[in-house]
């Protein structure tokens, strides 16, 4: 399967044309979609029209830019004008938003062509796209495990060979965990590095928008793309974006590398290793410890011991920021509308209807932790703990460049293998400190664990540490064991061809 590097260069020096990669990936969606259900709508006749418009550049010997021709998905909590943006929730099921996110105007006026909108979990909660009101994706590698979530269609959409490239949205891990699933990379930048302006609100302090690819060169490339200031989003960096292809080549002799004990099974200085992240997962990172150090980094441990109240605070903090963000979809702006005898009554209808019980225990918990007399209790005491993190990690980072552990504790589940909320939520243990903290990390593959599903490893940088972490993933990808192709198979029946 060609990467996205491979076919915009192609494309570029006029070698292939953008409508003929296009039909190749439509027909695999066509083919095996049915199966794996990574997107809610295939955009083909759109891609069509995008796609045609790449060649006539071409031929006109202009540029169409560093992903000429190249198919990309993007998560459906991305706003894409005129097509419909449902963030897989009923709520949303008929909306198209008026205009498009900043990513997506920046992918396609660097030549990538939309195939279409990816399954999540409803409004990006979620592990697994369980949680998605149109039924869950699942995992090329098993069809009867899950892909991970939220972003679990934008994941299997890549690993699937729907598309070289997929746009998704890391709240706590949402990008990571799945990539980590389907045995592809994954990055979660520093908040503020890419503009949220189209991204469908969860939990503001944490959203993020990042690349997922089948290598570390096409993340990186898809990471400059949608990278930089937008006047859109208040919260987007005013500084320059990096050359981060050049970080790929350097290496890592000059790096120190610290494995977070609390992570890892080993232990901490203060607290203990946490329980619950499966021996397979911890020898493929301690594996890829020692290829760094192969490799000539300078390799420790580090503790980091605020990670270890990390899920507690995120599960405060989330739930309460999505309470006040999703108070928007009150029958009267956006979607779905129940009639009722008055407003209140439409109101209480429109939410019992349009949300999925996920969603509204999100909304009982953040309203009730943000509540009088409850706030410092929890709300408050959730905000220290992340003061901490970013305290810990500071430390952590005063020693070492970059930090690695698990991306997810586990490797691909079965559905409902997972059904008791806390289960799910351990998920997040590796991935929730870098959204508590904002700093960047993304996850490589690295060999397989339990029933030869793959395995990820994270790493971690402080903020805008990206060229450091991408020069690490690098080193780690060219070391990492070939991961068997997906195969499209496993438990369940295919729906027919
Ligand atoms: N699994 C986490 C949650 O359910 C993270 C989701 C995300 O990153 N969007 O909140």
């Amino acid at each position: 399967m060609s990467t996205a590097n491979a076919i915009a260069q192609d494309v570029r020096a006029g070698n292939r044309r953008a409508t003929d990669v296009l039909k190749a990936f439509l027909s695999r969606i066509e083919a095996h979609d049915g199966d794996v259900h990574a997107f809610n709508t295939v955009t083909a006749d759109h891609a069509r029209a995008a796609a045609a418009a790449v060649d006539a550049a071409v031929d006109a010997g202009r540029d169409p830019g560093p992903l000429a021709g190249v198919p990309v998905a993007f998560k459906d909590n991305l706003c894409t004008r005129g097509v419909a943006t449902t963030c897989s929730s009923r709520m949303l099921e008929t909306w198209s938003p008026p205009y498009d996110a900043t990513v997506v105007q920046a992918m396609t006026a660097a030549g990538a062509v939309m195939v279409g909108k990816t399954n999540l979990d409803e409004f990006a909660m979620g592990s697994s796209t369980e949680n998605s009101a149109f039924g869950p994706t699942r995992n090329p590698y098993d069809l009867s495990r899950v892909p991970g979530g939220s972003s679990g269609g934008s994941a299997a959409a890549v690993a699937a060979g729907f598309a070289p490239l997929a746009l998704g949205s890391d709240t706590g891990g949402s990008i990571r965990q799945p990539a980590s699933l389907c045995g592809i990379v994954g990055i979660k930048p520093t908040y503020g590095r890419v503009s949220r302006y189209g991204l469908v609100a969860f939990a503001s302090s944490f959203d993020q928008i990042g690349p997922f690819a089948t290598d570390v060169a096409d993340a990186a490339l898809t990471l400059g793309v949608i990278s930089g200031h937008d006047r859109a989003d208040s919260t987007s960096i005013p500084i320059a974006v990096p050359d981060y292809a050049a970080a790929l080549s350097r290496g890592v002799e000059d790096l120190r590398v610290g494995v977070v004990s609390e992570l890892t099974g080993t232990g901490g200085s203060a607290g203990g290793a946490l329980d619950g992240i499966d021996a397979d997962v911890t020898e493929r990172v301690i594996e890829a410890a020692d290829a760094l150090a192969a490799a000539g980094a300078t390799v420790g441990r580090v503790s980091v011991p605020a990670v270890t109240y990390g899920l507690t605070a995120y599960y405060l903090i989330a739930p309460a920021e999505a309470s006040s963000n999703l108070a928007r979809y009150d029958g009267t702006r956006y979607g779905l509308r129940i009639d009722g005898a008055d407003v209140s009554e439409m109101n209480r209808l429109t939410r019992r209807a349009g949300f999925g019980d996920e969603v509204k225990a999100r909304i009982m918990l953040g309203t009730f932790a943000l509540s009088a007399g409850y706030y410092d209790a929890y709300y408050g005491k959730a905000q220290r703990v992340r003061m901490l993190t970013r305290r810990d990690f500071d430390a952590a980072y005063a020693d070492f460049d970059v930090l690695l552990s698990p991306t997810s504790p586990c490797v691909a589940f079965r559905f409902g293998e997972r059904s008791d909320p806390m289960t799910m939520y351990r998920c997040d243990t590796c991935t929730i400190p870098s959204n508590l903290s904002g700093d960047p990390a993304m996850s490589v593959p690295f060999g397989t664990g339990a029933e030869d599903l793959p395995v990820g490893v994270q790493v971690m940088a402080p903020a805008l540490g990206e060229e450091t972490m991408l020069t690490v993933a690098a080193a780690l990808e060219r070391a990492a064991p070939q991961l068997p192709a997906p195969q499209l198979t496993g438990g369940t029946p295919s729906r027919g061809t």
